[in-house]
């Protein structure tokens, strides 16, 4: 099992594998943001996250006071599977196919994928690719241009642009449709989720520990489904916004610190809209973020293979032509992930 390093030679592998914010797909950001577009608003929606959040601080004042202490153990627990899903498995593995899975790891994030409640893979991916493909633009599902409250949650408090549906046919997900438990999941999502989402994290400290059943919903749901949503969104918001861009200035993604933080190694949204088939991202130092450290013990398990890997040749040549000019001269030292068979990288 190995690290697969793709370097210039190979990079027609790359792009043909995964569409990134490219000069080929620049072509496709015509028209780009029509800031006169009014978006339909969809009021059930609006209601339901309002009252979603509303009760998820709630959510955080039970925790504090009256729930038992392994209600939150056990929420939080829930909410780092659950991430883990959403960042490696629908993320990285399906919508970017950064590495490969094996079956018993495929069944293990498509549970936690369903524990997170962001829709099904299928859906997550295209709307993913699409973002990718046509960044910034009005086809872009979560576009940045239209300011940090669309870009995290607006856009799903209305109705898609036009843009969205019409450019989201050109995207190819026949290797999702090939995939049956991907499909079996998108079939079956509305009892997955009501299952896996909603009973199964509220029943089990009912019957553990004796909590009480509004407790329990309150914490390990609402405020734990509401932290990893908001968690999650930071990347299309505040990774969109604030931060350098060191491999490329022409997308509005950035290195963002707090969103990485935030999204435990997601925030190095600049690169990984730069590379976004690399399995890793510039993480600093050896500890390379939480994600990609549950990446390497899957690894080492035999869970996952053929890790993709940008060379350092393409990264800084691409840098250099498009970047701000800010990356760090050490940077190919410290990206350098802790890996056991790191001889493979170049
Ligand atoms: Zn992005
Ligand atoms: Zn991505």
């Amino acid at each position: 099992m190995a690290v697969k390093v793709l370097s210039d030679e190979n990079e027609n592998e790359v792009s043909s594998d995964c569409e990134g914010c490219s000069e080929e797909n620049s072509k496709l950001q015509k028209p780009a943001t029509d800031m006169s577009y009014k978006h339909v608003i969809v009021y059930k929606l609006v209601f339901t996250f309002l009252a979603l959040h509303i009760l998820a601080v709630y959510g955080i004042y039970v925790s504090i006071t009256k729930a038992h202490l392994y209600t939150t153990l056990w929420a939080a627990a829930v909410a780092l599977a659950s991430s883990q899903g959403i960042l490696l498995g629908a993320h990285r593995g399906y919508t970017h196919r950064a590495f490969k899975m094996t079956l018993p790891i495929e069944i293990i994030f498509i549970i936690f994928q369903t524990m997170s409640g962001q829709n099904h893979i299928y859906w997550w991916a295209r709307d993913h690719r699409l973002h990718h493909k046509c960044c910034d633009t009005d086809a872009d599902p979560y576009n940045a241009s239209r300011g940090f409250f669309f870009s995290h949650i607006g856009w799903l408090l209305s109705r898609k642009h036009p843009m969205v549906a019409e450019k989201g046919k050109s995207i190819d997900m026949s290797d999702l449709e090939a995939n049956k438990l991907v499909m079996f999941q998108r079939r079956y999502f509305i009892p997955m989720f009501l299952l896996i989402c909603i009973f199964i994290p509220s029943v089990v400290p009912v019957h553990f520990w004796n909590e009480s059943l509004w407790n329990s919903v309150l914490i390990s749901f609402v405020l734990r489904y509401v932290m990893v949503l908001n968690m999650t969104w930071c990347v299309n918001s505040i990774a969109h916004m604030y931060g350098t861009r060191e491999f490329d200035k022409r997308i509005s993604a950035r290195q963002s610190f707090f969103s990485n933080v935030v999204s435990l190694g997601e925030g190095w949204h600049n690169y990984h809209h730069s590379f976004p088939w690399d399995h890793a991202y510039p993480e600093f130092g050896r500890f390379g973020g939480l994600s990609t450290q549950f990446l390497y013990l899957l690894h080492r398990l035999g869970m996952v293979y053929d890790l993709k890997r940008a060379s350092q040749k393409v990264v800084q040549g691409h840098s250099r032509k498009y970047g701000d000019g800010t990356l760090d001269p050490g940077f190919a030292t410290v990206r350098k992930p802790s890996i056991t068979d790191s001889t493979q990288f170049s």
